[in-house]
């Protein structure tokens, strides 16, 4: 079987992987260079508790299986490509705003109070009224994880044509071939996961949500907190991997189209809101600011299956992308093959 992917980033390296391995022969088409999209910008969280706080039934159960995916899938590219991705199950501290949303919190898991809060991040503020413990929370470096999936990929025999953007699909008699400025492709399926530029090719309801975050260098020998911290509207991602030594700082949300231009308001923004968490980091040095765009559908669930005739989608994950990417690979790689339907929470065509 022979299946075009549109689109290089975490979706569509991770499904072509599992499809070559598999036994499917597979090229991926990205306008640009591999992993540079979202999967570039994203803070690499598999965030299962903040995230998920107000998710429903079917994607609690497919972002929790995942989760459980995660230490063999980042085992199985480490070993595949050489490189490691800096998958750390370092858990997530959600920090409450007062007394009562800390009581609140009781229901969800583990509280701890404001005392035992700084005795897991001694940095934190002195008057953090404490918070929710998830200790099962992990991380990954996702730059690395982009670059690991593309050496995968090509290691397992796939075929990647970097800057060969996918124009139009032409769609004739239930059966589709995609036009590039350079001609067209043919193939038995085609997978379009080109993130929040999906909608553009397909008529399918997914659009950007633009997000900005920025990198703070701590002074030498000040340490990176333990876990990732939650509160005051902002995420702070330790980013310790391969010799760098940053905290991540995210994100913010606007729909602004793929306008993907720096805000130094947002800069600011974001800046204050993490030091009113940690007021030390007034003296760690802004390193980087950078933006992305998340693909979300209408009601903020990932499409995942047959669109129509032979075009599958893998797209709106929206802010959980990297979170998803071992089960997105799996389930989409056997829907294409045949071996398993979709998910009817995730199919494509329930926007009709
Ligand atoms: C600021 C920010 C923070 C985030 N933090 C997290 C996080 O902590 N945890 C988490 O799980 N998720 C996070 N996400 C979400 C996650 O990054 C995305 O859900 C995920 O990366 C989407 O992956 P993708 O492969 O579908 O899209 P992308 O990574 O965007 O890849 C799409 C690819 O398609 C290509 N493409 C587009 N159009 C075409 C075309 N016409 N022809 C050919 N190629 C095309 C692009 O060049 C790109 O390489 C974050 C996102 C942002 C923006």
């Amino acid at each position: 079987m022979k299946v075009v992917i549109i689109g290089a980033g975490v979706a569509g390296l991770a499904i072509g992987w599992r499809l070559l391995q598999a036994g499917a022969a597979v090229t991926i088409l990205d306008r640009g260079q591999p992993a540079q999209g979202a999967t570039w910008a994203a803070a690499g969280m598999l965030a299962v508790t903040a995230e998920l706080e107000e998710a429903g039934e079917a994607e609690s159960a497919f972002a929790l299986h995942s989760n459980t995916l995660w230490p063999g899938f980042a085992a199985e590219i480490e070993q595949v490509s050489g490189v490691g991705i800096g998958f750390v199950r370092g858990g997530a501290l959600l920090l409450a705003g007062n007394a009562g949303e800390l009581e609140a919190m009781r229901s969800r898991g583990t509280v701890l109070d404001g005392a035992g809060a700084r005795a897991l991040v001694p940095m934190l503020a002195d008057d953090v009224a404490g918070g929710l413990w998830a200790a099962d929370e992990a991380r990954v470096d996702n730059r690395a994880l982009g670059e690991v999936l593309t050496i995968a990929f090509l290691k397992a025999g796939g075929i990647l044509i970097p800057q060969e953007a996918v124009v139009t699909i032409e769609e004739r008699g239930g059966t589709a071939c995609v036009m590039t400025p350079y001609g067209r492709h043919y193939a038995d399926a085609f997978v379009i996961a080109a993130g929040a530029w999906s909608g553009l090719l397909a008529n399918i309801p997914i659009t950007p949500v633009k997000g900005e975050i920025i990198a703070l260098m701590p002074p030498a020998n000040q340490p990176l907190p333990g876990p990732v911290i939650w509160g005051n509207g902002v995420y702070l991602v330790p980013r310790d991997h391969e010799g760098e030594k940053r905290l991540l700082v995210g994100a913010t949300m606007r729909e602004a189209g793929f306008d993907t231009s720096l805000s130094p308001q947002e800069r600011e923004r974001l800046r204050a809101a993490a030091q009113c968490l940690i007021p030390s980091l007034k003296h760690w040095t802004l390193s980087d600011h950078w933006a992305g765009l998340r693909p979300k559908s209408p009601d903020g669930l990932p499409l995942l299956g047959l669109l129509r005739g032979n075009i599958f989608v893998a797209g709106g994950q929206f802010r959980n992308g990297i979170l998803l990417a071992p089960a997105i690979a799996q389930l989409m790689a056997d829907i294409v093959l045949g071996k398993t339907k979709t998910i009817p929470a995730f199919d494509p065509r329930r926007f009709g």
